[in-house]
């Protein structure tokens, strides 16, 4: 061992070392000079400790001096304990120090683009400067906590699938279009100029065929790539636990996965999450929260008030009634003094949430004393009156809000609505981690996309119909429900999956009743369909969208803070320049010209 070499890590000194010779390796956090002692804290991946210079040796003093933020260094001293009222309680080191005796420089360190010290109160650099140095960024403290609670987050994964007879299976990046419904990275082939390969945009094709050819229970921690346009909760590629069971039922996959989420909370946050985990329709869900991934951690449901509202003398909700819409409601209990009546006009703080999402606008009444109030309320009888205040079970004080529109719309704007309240009235107190997951189930299988005038896969095109449901795919394929089920946590969808189709003649149904011709599915997925000829097994799976675990168990709600090198909003790597352009001759060789 070299005499630099450490014999501790930054975090290991305590009260037992003390009178001891150690050796630490690491960056300079701080030094502080205070004439005669500079004070220097030595930080790597385990800790931090405070090394101490004296003027007993003047050489080392005078290089002690001259160390400066972010030196790479190597320290011998020995191990004493602090000075009396100078002990800190925050770190396990905290009541000692080192006092030097040899130092060296591994390497020093232009003064930094921006501090990493995360001092209470220090304001963050600007992000993308941080995402340029990325490197320095992450020796943020907070950053390393994140990427090692994720590291114990695929641990815990990895123990758990393989003491339930998982295979970890690695699938091709380089591979054919698997339709998720968003926009496919390409890869151009030098070897036949014109053809190109997709980057997974899940590995969902490779672990159906895994269960074709007879592996029983696959998994991956996989890459996933799709070219969609960026959010707080999204970036080009991500990471998923990928899953795919055979001869299962839906109970089966959900019974797995409750187990691991359980298995997830203790081990790495000491949280007990109870299972099984509530399930709720997803039309229930649309109903009562206006959300297919609801919020569970308040209630503040909506109700449909439409059969109230048609004995109303309100033209506005008769008229949507009419044309085949929907009025629904909801009760911000206690808000109606969190609220003034021009937070509630066209154009306010409320009214601007809804309008967001396409609806005309917010009625509302408020109920002070022992009435309504409000401008709508003339138009709605004492009967009616009292119908609606057992409905929305509404008590002195709480405000309740309209909104009229057709069923997609209303359900939107009034599940931003409620998202919106809850925060606005407190009734999410992040300080609590609170962990609300549910299943949501029950899923239309299709979609009906207005622009392209076509039926499309609410999930992916390989989700199996009920089986009660199969009958009516041609006929009333707005009516057959799906074999899938999601996981939802505080709001965020943290998981998806289904049972899948296992047999050819269902699966050239679906293709058909997605637009797809018979030569045109044949072209596509003549593998996959021929697989399914093949023997194929009852099976169904699920993958589990890992950075969003990683945030909802590191509290934090932007996905760049869980992922080492992230991309900007903009879908750029700051840090090394992707994308870039590339030679000439490259593209030459991929026969591509530039437009
Ligand atoms: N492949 C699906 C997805 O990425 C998950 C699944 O059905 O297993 O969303």
């Amino acid at each position: 061992m070299a005499e630099w070499q450490r014999t501790h890590t930054c975090g290991d000194l305590t009260e037992a070392h003390i009178g001891q010779t150690a050796t630490l390796n690491g960056w300079v956090l701080i030094n502080r000079n205070f004439g005669n002692q500079i004070f220097v804290d030595v930080r790597d991946r385990y800790g931090l400790t405070q090394v101490v210079f004296e003027g007993d040796d003047a050489d080392l003093y005078a290089a002690g001096d001259k160390l400066r933020r972010e030196h790479c260094v190597s320290v011998i001293g020995v191990v004493r304990r602090r000075v009396k009222g100078k002990e800190r309680t925050d770190i396990p080191t905290g009541q000692v120090e080192l006092k030097a005796t040899k130092l060296e420089v591994l390497n020093a360190a232009p003064p930094l683009p921006f501090s990493v010290t995360e001092f209470p109160d220090e304001e963050l650099a600007n992000e993308d400067l941080r995402l340029q140095y990325r490197y320095l960024d992450l020796r943020r403290r907070s950053l390393q906590n994140v990427l090692i609670l994720r590291h114990k987050l695929n641990t815990v994964i990895r123990e758990y699938m393989v003491a339930h007879q998982f295979l970890e299976i690695e699938t091709p990046l380089l591979g054919k279009s698997t339709p998720e419904g968003a926009r496919d990275y390409l890869v151009p082939s030098r070897v036949y100029n014109g053809e190109f390969y997709a980057l997974p945009q899940s590995p969902q094709l490779y672990k159906q065929l895994m269960m074709v050819a007879g592996y029983d229970r696959y998994y991956q921690i996989a890459r996933c790539l799709r070219d969609e346009d960026l959010r707080a909760d999204r970036q080009p590629e991500f990471t998923q636990l990928d899953v795919e069971m055979s001869f299962v039922e839906q109970d089966d996959v959900i019974r797995i996965m409750e187990g691991l989420t359980a298995d997830i909370f203790k081990q790495c946050l000491g949280v007990t999450i109870p299972t099984p985990l509530p399930r709720i329709g997803y039309a229930d869900a649309l109903l009562r929260y206006g959300s297919d991934k609801p919020d569970l951690r308040f209630g503040l449901e909506i109700q449909d008030i439409g059969d109230i509202a048609a004995e109303s003398d309100f033209t506005v909700f008769k008229s949507v009634l009419a044309a085949g819409g929907v009025v629904r409601g909801i009760n911000a209990k206690g808000a109606a003094a969190t609220f003034s009546n021009s937070a509630l006009k066209p154009g306010g703080e409320l009214p601007k949430v809804v309008e967001t999402y396409k609806a005309k606008g917010l009625a509302w009444m408020k109920f002070e004393g022992d009435k309504f109030t409000g401008s709508i309320e003339k138009f709605f009888p004492d009967a009616v009156k009292a119908k609606l205040k057992e409905r929305l079970d509404v008590q002195p004080g709480d405000l309740v809000m309209f909104v009229a529109d057709k069923e997609s719309v209303a359900a939107d704007s009034l599940g931003a609505l409620r998202v919106y309240l809850g925060n606005k009235l407190g009734l999410i107190d992040p300080a609590k981690k609170t962990f609300a997951f549910a299943w949501v189930v029950d899923f239309p299988m299709f979609g009906y996309d207005e622009e392209e005038k076509r039926w499309v896969a609410n999930h992916h095109p390989f989700t199996a119909p009920r089986d009660e449901d199969l009958a009516s795919l041609e006929t009333d394929p707005g009516k057959v429900r799906a074999k899938a089920y999601d996981l939802v946590c505080n709001g965020y969808e943290v998981g998806g999956g289904s049972i899948r189709i296992h047999r050819q003649d269902v699966q050239s149904r679906v293709f058909a009743m997605l637009g797809m011709a018979a030569d045109d599915a044949k072209a596509r997925f003549g593998f996959l369909l021929d697989a399914l000829n093949s023997g194929a097994p009852p099976h169904g799976g699920i993958a589990l969208g890992l950075d969003r675990w990683a945030m909802i168990l590191s509290g934090t709600t932007n996905i760049r803070d869980v992922i080492a090198f992230p991309k900007n909003k903009q879908a750029r790597d700051l840090m090394t320049g992707a994308p870039a352009v590339v030679e000439p001759r490259q593209l030459k060789d991929l026969g591509i010209k530039l437009g």
